[in-house]
């Protein structure tokens, strides 16, 4: 942040508050890749304490004494950078940014950590261009995401790609309106970005999407094809099957940063499903600035709660305190 944007900062003051007892999303580590995906919530945790931005513009302690996990550093920073970019203005292409730094800063956290998890059994990971198994379900992200994937769709597809796409969120949208998870599955149908088995919005994918890795493409074939099979397998298993677990708590702290931070803003920071909040977004060019200036604008896209196919296997504490070793 440069002298001007502190000053700037400095005239605006503080973000409001907290509301006293709000929950805090405690995580969303899951011993399942496919209920990460599909955005499984946490049960509500009791309240952690939001690291205070520093006055000055030397960076914050990465970890508080009483914080454990390797990822604190990743959460300070993806709720720092989504702070500063709603100080400086409720703009959305500075929220855009701001979300493609969490990315990067996830992405890299990944790449550290990748090699000794893939080196840890075998085989290592399946996961390559084309395939897409896993492109198949119900896809959950914070607002700040889904504003930065409508910001991509708006400024670097054509207008023709534009056109197609939004024909297919419209139809997926319409289709899976209200649905579960397995409801979902049910349909086996691709993501309305999925084009040619590849993700036309790669650099903007949610942060869940960033979190599946596999070392077995025909569990995910499987998974998808089977999904009444595999809800009723995961219920029982308890298990994460081919999936490490790290990268899903790599991408938890770095969600929880942005959505700590939305709170901490006053924005509704609720999670919500992919299509409907593209939708959204796209059918109404100033629902993004309405979000930013605290509308509650992406109230149909909330991911729908759902006990039945509520994942089992969630990590129960805040994935800060997950602990080496329960990995795949
Ligand atoms: S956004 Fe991209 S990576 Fe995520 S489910 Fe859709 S096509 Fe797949």
């Amino acid at each position: 942040m440069n002298r001007k944007d502190r000053r700037r900062q400095s005239k605006m003051g503080t973000p409001p508050a907290a509301p006293a007892g709000a929950p805090i999303p405690g995580g969303f580590g899951a011993g399942d890749a496919f209920a990460f995906l599909a955005g499984a919530r946490p049960a509500p945790q009791p309240p952690v304490p939001v690291v205070a931005r520093p006055k000055t513009s030397a960076p914050p302690p990465s970890t508080t004494p009483s914080d454990k996990s390797p990822y604190r550093a990743l959460f300070v920073a993806t709720h720092n950078a989504i702070l500063d970019a709603l100080r400086v203005s409720r703009n959305p292409d500075a929220v855009a940014g701001a979300v493609a730094k969490g990315a990067a800063l996830s992405d890299a956290k990944w790449a550290e950590v990748r090699p000794a998890v893939e080196a840890r059994k075998q085989p290592g990971f399946a996961c390559g261009a084309g395939c897409a198994w896993c492109c198949h379900q119900q896809v959950a992200l914070e607002p700040v995401e889904a504003i930065a994937i409508a910001r991509h769709v708006d400024t670097r597809f054509t207008p023709d790609e534009q056109a197609a796409v939004r024909r297919r969120i419209d139809a997926l949208a319409a289709r899976t309106k209200g649905m579960n998870n397995l409801a979902w599955s049910r349909l086996k149908t691709p993501c309305a970005f999925l084009v040619d088995n590849k993700c036309s919005i790669y650099e903007v994918r949610p942060l869940r999407c960033r979190a599946v890795f596999s070392r077995d493409a025909e569990h995910c074939r499987w998974a998808m094809e089977n999904p009444d099979e595999y809800f009723d397998h995961r219920e029982r298993r308890l298990g994460s099957g081919p999936y490490p677990i790290e990268p899903r708590h790599i991408i938890d702290a770095a969600l929880t940063g942005f959505a700590v931070a939305e709170r901490d803003f006053g924005l509704p920071w609720k999670t919500l499903t992919l299509m409907a909040a593209v939708k959204i977004l796209l059918d109404q060019p100033d629902a993004a600035e309405r979000y930013l200036a605290g509308e509650p604008v992406f109230a149909p896209a909330l991911l729908p709660e759902d006990e039945d196919t509520a994942p089992v296997g969630l990590a129960p504490a805040s994935p800060t305190l997950a602990k080496p070793g329960d990995s795949h």
